[in-house]
């Protein structure tokens, strides 16, 4: 039986676990879960174990997950190791700091404080509030919460009485705002996707025409919300037109900036996001492109006080007490008691490398985005799929005009597969009809010559199934 250890120790088991992992680990390991749960005891038991076992728990642990630090992760929004934020992380865990309360969590409450001004500083919103949550959707959970609230405060303590709200975001958008309407009482078939141009961008013509449809039926809409680089092929929807139509309707204005908001710290790249000091609010995720460990993100708010007003209640009587710090008490903010300081390890990497650092890594990812489709058009075998406007690049294999696109759909996934045996994880998506690979970079130690490899071993692995090569 495993005696307490100490933290001293605990930091010993954990260079242990480090030293002794292979130099590189998998990018994408490949047992079943029925194959990974015969090699592993997953088994909790009555008796305790000793250290070392918990050692060999904590490396087996490592190495079964896909490597998602290494440049050949190219399958999701995030990739990449941010060591200053790793650093951050494990602080954060030995302070076990609660961001309720300013008593609990004195420096984490400050350093969220100064995150949240600069966040809003990139964004524009001079007088804006914001607070720290467990991700992307939850923001786009509280940026509806806040619509509706607005248009309707009672909501909050009477519950919906028979009025039908009506939502509205594109056909691209992430399908966190599905879960946000249902969470809510909005109902998500009251969530209307309102079709995007051939760029994938919201239409405000079709947008409008939506409202006044709502409207004509009796109902009442609330909410638009717009996406800055939707999740399969990087699109940005228009700010300003989209806010013309919102202040014409009264409707609350947001913009899901989960994956492309970092843009903004690029002079270079960000215009893509123009205007968006016109929005009420803005989600925007450092577990993305900031690559600051999962989960850190945050909904910021144009309207100071409103989050307050939206989110609080209860508490009062045994945790919220006043003091000279009750003004600093985020939890007020917060639809969470129990928050977890998410802050440290964001204020951590910005501080290490700067705001400049993260423009200097968005600009080069840009460059290798820019090099991937120049040669993604000077291949004849490969085709894409969808503008790049931002950092995934859609294309697929595509060897001869004969094929369908049932044909090209499963010729594309089995590319993927075959690359996932290689070591390489990348993933297919589907783009108004037509399937291929969804290549993310996020990355920023990906090379142009990494690009040139994985576009060879595609065409390669294309060949070979296709032509039987
Ligand atoms: C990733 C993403 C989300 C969801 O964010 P989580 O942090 O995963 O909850 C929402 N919207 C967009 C556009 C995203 O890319």
């Amino acid at each position: 039986m495993s005696k307490p250890f100490s933290v001293k120790q605990s930091l010993a088991m954990l260079q242990q676990v480090i030293e002794q992992l292979p130099a590189k680990r998998k990018v994408a390991p490949a047992p079943s879960a029925p194959e990974l749960q015969e090699t592993l005891d997953i088994s909790l038991n009555n008796q305790g174990v000793d250290t070392e076992q918990l050692v060999c728990a904590a490396k087996a642990y490592l190495e079964y997950n896909p490597d998602v630090s290494q440049v050949a992760f190219y399958k999701l929004l995030y990739s990449g190791l941010n060591t200053p934020a790793l650093l951050g992380d494990w602080v954060t865990s030995l302070s076990n700091a609660t961001m309720h309360t300013y008593q609990v969590s004195p420096v984490a409450t400050l350093m969220e404080l100064e995150l949240i001004k600069q966040w809003n500083n990139l964004v524009g919103f001079t007088q804006g509030d914001g607070v720290m949550v467990s991700g992307g959707s939850q923001a786009n959970l509280i940026a509806m919460l806040l619509a509706r609230h607005k248009r309707c405060p009672d909501i909050k303590t009477k519950g919906l009485r028979g009025q039908t709200l009506v939502a509205f975001v594109s056909d691209q958008a992430h399908y966190s705002s599905l879960k946000a309407a249902n969470v809510l009482g909005i109902g998500s078939d009251n969530l209307i996707a309102v079709s995007s141009d051939d760029q994938g961008r919201l239409d405000p013509q079709a947008l409008e025409l939506a409202i006044q449809s709502a409207l004509a039926k009796g109902h009442t809409p609330f909410f638009v919300g717009l996406t800055a680089g939707t999740t399969v092929i990087g699109a940005y929807d228009p700010i300003q037109p989209s806010s013309l139509i919102a202040k014409k309707y009264d409707l609350w204005l947001h913009v899901d900036g989960a994956w492309g908001a970092p843009v903004l710290f690029s002079s270079e790249h960000r215009h893509l996001l123009a205007d968006s000091e016109l929005a009420d609010s803005v989600t925007w995720d450092a577990h993305k492109l900031m690559n600051v460990p999962v989960t850190a993100a945050v909904i910021l708010v144009k309207q100071s006080g409103l989050l307050r007003q939206a989110c609080s209640g209860g508490g009062g009587d045994y945790l919220f007490h006043s003091d000279e710090n009750e003004a600093y008490n985020l939890g007020e903010r917060s639809i969470q008691c129990g928050r977890r300081a998410d802050a440290l390890k964001v204020w951590m990497s910005w501080k290490a490398i700067g705001s400049q650092g993260f423009s200097d890594k968005i600009d080069h990812l840009f460059d290798c985005k820019t090099h991937c489709v120049e040669q993604i058009e000077s291949i004849s075998e490969l085709q894409m799929l969808a503008p790049a406007a931002y950092l995934n690049v859609l294309f697929r294999y595509q060897p001869s005009e004969e094929l369908d696109e049932q044909q090209l759909r499963q010729l594309n996934i089995a590319i993927c597969k075959k690359l996932k045996a290689q070591g390489t994880y990348i993933d297919y998506a589907t783009y108004k009809g037509r399937s291929g690979i969804r290549l993310i970079l996020a990355n920023s130690d990906c090379q142009r010559s990494d690009i040139d490899d994985m576009l060879l071993a595609c065409i390669s692995a294309g060949d070979e199934i296709y032509k039987g090569k």
